[in-house]
């Protein structure tokens, strides 16, 4: 337990025909464990990326807000959420995704394990991440980076 809330910021994303609606549904059962959620960025619809032919187009979208427990435990709530909100625990890589939930940013946390690394690696290089987090946090910073999430937005616009 963290006796101070550390900031964190999440991705999420979806492709199943539900649309949006699971983002609000993912933000109150944040809520519910306890996450204090502080805002969601506007939705975006970006085309699969690394996905089988015919996968449908996503819905990108990411919140900030804070947590007073370990990134561990975080990672267990964004979990049971995607199971609760109907995706498989065992889940295909060509079927519609009704939630995914990325933990981006842990405070200044930086660890790497078998089943969590902080920041996110690849969340520098995604600008379906990069693009909603830039709308609401342009002023945070990757700690392994040392980027701000707006550094790292336009980095990565200019390259592609
Ligand atoms: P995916 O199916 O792409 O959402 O990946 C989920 C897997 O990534 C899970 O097994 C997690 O344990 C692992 N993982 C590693 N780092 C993170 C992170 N920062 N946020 C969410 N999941 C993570």
């Amino acid at each position: 337990m963290n006796i101070f809330p550390v900031k964190c910021a999440i991705a999420l994303g979806t492709n199943a025909p539900g649309g949006i609606a699971v983002f609000q549904m993912a933000c109150n059962l944040l809520q519910q464990h306890g996450f204090t959620v502080e805002r969601l960025a506007a939705a975006i619809i970006t085309k699969p990326l690394d996905c089988p032919p015919g996968t449908p187009d996503f819905f990108n979208s990411a919140l900030i807000g804070t947590f007073s427990g370990s990134a561990e435990e975080l990672l267990e709530i964004t979990q049971s959420i995607e199971q609760t909100l109907g995706r498989p625990v065992d889940h295909g890589f060509h079927l519609p995704r009704p939630l995914d939930l990325d933990i981006i940013i842990f405070g200044d946390k930086q660890m790497q394990t078998p089943y969590l690394t902080l920041p996110h690696p690849r969340a520098q290089e995604r600008m379906f991440v990069l693009e909603p987090l830039n709308e609401i946090a342009p002023d945070w910073v990757f700690p392994d980076s040392k980027k701000s999430v707006a550094e790292a937005y336009f980095i990565l616009k200019k390259r592609l």
